[in-house]
């Protein structure tokens, strides 16, 4: 296996990690009680999927 031949300094750890940042999660508005939900899922508060009969899970 490959070892580093040189310690990475801190500053160059952070800049590298620099461009790690999560980006918040992005919600939809649920066409059937309005509540906000995540895309291509299931309503959580009511069950339905693009106004369909609500989901039922085995
Ligand atoms: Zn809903």
């Amino acid at each position: 296996m490959a070892v580093p031949r040189n310690r990475t300094s801190n500053a160059r750890k952070n800049s590298r990690r620099a461009h790690h940042a999560k980006t918040p999660k992005q919600f939809s508005e649920c066409l059937n009680c309005k509540a906000p939900k995540l895309s291509h899922v299931t309503c959580s508060s009511c069950g339905t999927y693009k106004r369909s009969e609500p989901v039922s899970k085995p």
